[in-house]
């Protein structure tokens, strides 16, 4: 429902959580946050409002990537398991989603009887796998959510980030259900589901076309088509009043 990611050299953790403040008014049913710990992803996720992911947060870590989500369940009940971010069997991709995974059931049914286990009810889970899979066969992350979105069917915003590439994320938009906008700062880069989320940090935008995918990282961002074209993103200045 809400999404958010940052990538530059200040602490992630609060600069999400405001991010999911600007989004609350979406309207959601649970929130969740993944930061690079070190060489692990920590993800804190919880059904309910942000209040009750920043108290379940703790000390916070010194991360200066991580991604955020509001969510608003269309697959699977409200609960902590379903929120995300959702992670591969592997542990080592993380992807948070708005929308839905139309072809899911099938996907699932395949990624099952290949072998990974399941920890959600979602739709958007299938996605962590589809990525891990990619990866195992020697994609990077960038090349591995072309490959997996080409699978996809539905309206959808994705973005997601792994331990192996420290920070850098990656984000698509498919069909017109959700958005993708990503905000140029100094040697920082956000990308989230709405301009509020953008603002704060920078006036310096770019929106994503449908089918397209970025690379993220904190000195900008690199597009491609579904089919690897490359793409001149138009950046514009938002006014904003002082
Ligand atoms: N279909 C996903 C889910 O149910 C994403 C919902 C959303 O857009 O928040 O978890």
């Amino acid at each position: 429902c809400g999404i958010v990611g940052y990538t530059g050299h200040r602490p992630a953790v609060p600069i999400l959580l405001r991010a999911l403040k600007d989004l609350e008014y979406r309207g959601y049913d649970s929130a969740g946050i993944a930061v690079l710990d070190g060489d692990r992803l920590a993800i804190t996720k919880k059904q309910g409002k942000i209040a009750n992911l920043e108290a379940a947060i703790g000390p916070l870590p010194a991360a200066t990537a991580g991604i955020g989500h509001t969510r608003w369940a269309t697959h699977g009940r409200p609960s902590d398991r379903n929120a995300h971010p959702h992670s591969s069997c592997d542990g080592r991709v993380v992807v948070i989603h708005n929308g839905i995974v139309e072809n899911y059931t099938a996907l699932r049914s395949e990624l099952q009887a290949r072998g990974h286990a399941f920890q959600s009810e979602t739709d958007t889970e299938t996605v962590a796998h589809l990525l891990e899979t990619e990866m195992a066969a020697g994609a990077d992350l960038f090349e591995a959510l072309a490959r997996t979105a080409r699978r996809l069917e539905g309206s959808q915003a994705l973005v997601a980030m792994t331990v192996d590439e420290p920070g850098t994320l990656v984000a698509t938009r498919l069909g017109n259900a959700g958005g993708i906008v990503i905000g140029f700062g100094n040697e920082e880069t956000i990308v989230a589901s709405d301009l509020a989320a953008v603002l704060p940090l920078t006036q310096e935008v770019a929106f994503l076309a449908d089918g397209q995918v970025a690379r993220v990282t904190p000195s900008g961002a690199e597009v491609v088509t579904l089919t690897g074209e490359p793409v001149m993103l138009q950046r514009r200045r938002i006014p904003i009043d002082p």
